[in-house]
């Protein structure tokens, strides 16, 4: 097991161009963004342009060929500053890109990976249902065969980028009977795709910037070239993204997390109470005390899970079964943890900042907000735990 590397020139270099790209282009529109609940398309725009949609794709099909570390690296500097853009990126490459370019046909790739790498497609994945979130090998969209083709219908739930999307990868039962294994399959469906709609777009606590859409599928007919990774295989697809997807989440979860910090640091050291900077007392100095040390093991932790999927290569029959499950309890445990942390060092920095952190439209309110989803979406953490014990009862430690 290797628990040691460096990042790469170019990684390095990837930081500091988010760093600043995040800090130039982002902050300045978060807050209206935040107030008016609007997607943030001129940023989404910019951040098309400088390659961020296409981080850790190779660059034979149109990526900056950064890997998950890369990704990763993009994820914490972007969170640092905004989460709604890291959600964004987040829906697009984790669980947009990921399926492509693991389970993708050369022409698939050609196709649909290779502009949504380069910038020119948006990206965004369906799994949820109304009846089906956790459970969600029990979704009831339904994918018939009609000729070589297929006929989807149903309704779908929370698609963050849903109404945004060019391309939304929508997973369908093609055999009720059979369950997650082998009766799941999934499917790249284009807007603009005859019976293909947006339904109702939800209004959140946070992540303003985000679109969260209902997705209606009513005889919705489609080539078998539509079909991502082998009729039966859709769970799977879905599995494997999501992997990627709590990796990356935790990332934004870490960059979060730093961003909260800093400002409750700098905030203790102006703040004076009692004649006394707040950060002369040891009460306030814990409290940071505590925040560095989860930033400091989470920022461990994303980035060996990351490492350990680029050393893993992209090629799922390549894996294996060892690393897959090792794989599949990094994600659980980051995102888990990552998430949990993030909502304790947020909870902290805000009561740090007293009564100013209450107070609609500071970025700690904000953060406090847009980070409690961390702990539903992609997996509940009750989920993830489920994740772990199961890894742990049939693998041990
Ligand atoms: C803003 C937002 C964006 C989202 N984006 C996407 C997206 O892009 N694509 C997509 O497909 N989905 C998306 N989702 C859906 C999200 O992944 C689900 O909401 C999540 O998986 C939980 O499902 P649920 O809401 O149906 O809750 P439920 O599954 O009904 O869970 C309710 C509660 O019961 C607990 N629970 C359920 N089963 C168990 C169990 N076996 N053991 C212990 N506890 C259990 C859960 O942990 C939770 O606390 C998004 C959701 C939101 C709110």
């Amino acid at each position: 097991m290797a628990i040691e590397f460096t990042f790469s020139p170019e990684q390095e270099a990837l930081r500091q161009s988010v760093r600043s790209f995040a800090q130039k282009e982002i902050a300045p529109v978060v807050a209206e963004m935040d107030e008016t609940e609007r997607f943030p398309r001129a940023t989404v725009d910019r951040m098309r342009a400088e390659g961020y949609f296409g981080v850790p794709i190779p660059e034979e099909y149109g990526g900056l060929g950064l890997g998950k570390v890369g990704y990763c690296i993009l994820l914490e500097e972007i969170g640092r500053v905004d989460a709604s853009h890291g959600a964004i990126l987040g829906a697009h490459t984790s669980l947009g890109t990921t399926p492509l370019l693991y389970y993708g046909t050369a022409e698939q790739k050609r196709r649909w990976l290779a502009p949504a790498a380069a910038g020119q497609r948006l990206l965004a994945f369906s799994l949820t249902e109304p009846g089906s979130g956790s459970d969600s090998g029990a979704l009831q969209t339904t994918a018939v065969p009609k000729g070589d083709g297929w006929v989807l219908n149903g309704t779908k739930l929370y698609v963050t980028n849903g109404a945004e999307a060019d391309t939304v990868v929508v997973m369908a039962a093609n055999d009720a009977k059979k369950g997650p294994h082998g009766g799941i399959t999934a499917f790249l469906v284009d807007q603009g795709t005859a019976g293909f709609r947006v339904g109702r777009c939800e209004k959140k606590m946070g992540l303003h910037g985000t679109s969260t859409a209902e997705l209606l599928l009513e005889q919705v007919e489609l080539g078998p070239e539509h079909v991502l990774g082998g009729v039966g295989l859709g769970f799977r697809v879905a599995m494997t993204a999501l992997d990627v997807g709590r990796v990356s989440l935790g990332a934004a979860s870490l960059g979060g997390m730093q961003a909260a910090a800093s400002a409750a640091l700098e905030f203790s050291k102006n703040r004076m109470q009692f004649g006394l900077p707040i950060s002369e007392y040891e009460a306030v100095q814990f409290k940071l005390a505590d925040m560095a040390m989860r930033i400091e093991a989470l920022r461990y932790l994303v980035y060996l899970a990351a490492a350990h999927q680029d050393r893993m290569g992209h090629d799922p029959a390549a894996w294996s079964r060892a690393d897959r499950e090792t794989k599949t309890r990094e994600a659980a445990v980051v995102k888990c943890l990552g998430s949990e942390w993030a909502a304790e060092v947020i909870d902290e920095a805000l009561q740090i900042h007293g009564g100013l952190g209450y107070i609609r439209g500071t970025p700690i309110e904000r953060a406090y907000r847009d980070a409690r989803i961390s702990e539903i979406f992609e997996g509940t953490n009750e989920i993830q735990r489920v994740v772990i014990a199961r890894d742990l009862m049939a693998r041990g430690l």
